[in-house]
């Protein structure tokens, strides 16, 4: 099979594993890996390069991308840094990045992977047989194209993954293109590089990237002016992510992946994780698009 996969953050980096050690994965299939960045494995959130003081939100403990081993991003903060944590006992976001680089490189190094650096602008669906566009309302077999910032590429896959993460962040105020209005400060490090520790800066809502930049001007100048934050509600406000909630209706625990292998011979198919999440969904008055 001929796979493309767009995306090379966490979630992609986890098909590729998932294919490549695959009882199915043949000798002869082939996968692209469609990824603007160098760094593959990091995604936009954990950028290796980026700034060190930009902070994880999370334990150490449950970042693990070993699943025979919780503690391994733990451990190999350890073996790596003299002091793993900072004042506020969190781990710096580069450094999971690098971890993250490191543990997906032997995927990524693979002979049957490609990574193709460039951004992915369309893909369209076309009939098996004929290799003619498909029509929407057609039953039957399909392949994929597609097409990057360089135009429509040669080869037809049988399967896409899209992983493409975080959407661009919203312009409500209509400020893109404005002078000194920088509309996505990541990565910081290029991005913020050249103030003046005399300039008045603001920001504009103070959840989780607000912080960010706080920790970055913090650590990295000595303004002279106050760092400003303009905010509608809550200053601060920072989503509480219970790791588990027990009156939440959540089927797909690895008892249920475990238990519906055995009912259907191995493989789950795709529908019945889609019904299953779906109905959890409506239990819990969530709405769905
Ligand atoms: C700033 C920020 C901080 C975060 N901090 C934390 C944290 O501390 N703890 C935590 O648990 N979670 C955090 N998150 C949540 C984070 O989104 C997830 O943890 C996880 O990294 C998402 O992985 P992903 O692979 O889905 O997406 P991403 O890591 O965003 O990867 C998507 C990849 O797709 C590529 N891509 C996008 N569009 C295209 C295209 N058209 N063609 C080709 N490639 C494309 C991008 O370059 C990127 O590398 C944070 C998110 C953000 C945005």
């Amino acid at each position: 099979m001929d796979i493309a996969i767009v995306g090379a953050g966490i979630s992609g980096s986890n098909v590729l594993k998932s294919l490549i050690t695959h009882p199915n994965f043949q000798a002869d299939d082939l996968i692209d890996v469609y990824e603007p960045r160098q760094s593959l494995g990091s995604g936009l959130p954990y950028e290796p390069t980026d700034d060190e003081s930009i902070m994880l939100n999370t334990s150490s403990d449950v970042l693990s991308v070993d699943e025979n081993n919780e503690l391994d991003f733990t451990e190999w903060l350890e073996s790596h840094f003299k002091e793993p944590t900072n004042f506020e006992q969190l781990v710096s976001r580069p450094h999971y990045g690098k971890y993250l680089v490191e543990r997906f490189s032997p995927f990524y190094t693979h002979e049957q992977v490609h990574h193709v650096q460039n951004t992915v602008v369309d893909v369209e669906v076309l009939d098996a047989a004929t290799k003619e566009p498909a029509d929407d309302t057609q039953d039957g077999n399909f392949v994929y194209r597609i097409k990057t910032e360089d135009g429509w590429q040669d080869s037809v896959y049988d399967a896409v993954f899209f992983s493409v993460g975080h959407p661009e962040y919203n312009d409500f105020y209509d400020l893109k293109g404005t002078e000194n209005y920088i509309h996505n400060p990541y990565p910081m490090k290029e991005k913020l590089a050249n103030f003046d520790n005399n300039q008045k800066i603001s920001v504009v809502g103070s959840g989780a990237t607000g912080v960010d930049l706080m920790r970055f001007f913090m650590s990295n100048y000595e303004l002279e002016q106050p760092l400003t934050f303009y905010d509608l509600k809550e200053p601060f406000y920072c989503v509480a992510i219970p790791y588990e909630k027990d009156d939440f209706t959540y089927h797909l625990t690895k008892n249920w992946v475990e238990e519906q292998k055995e009912v259907h011979g191995g493989f789950i198919p795709l529908q019945v994780i889609l019904d299953t999440i779906k109905d959890d969904l409506k239990q819990e008055n969530a709405k769905l698009w």
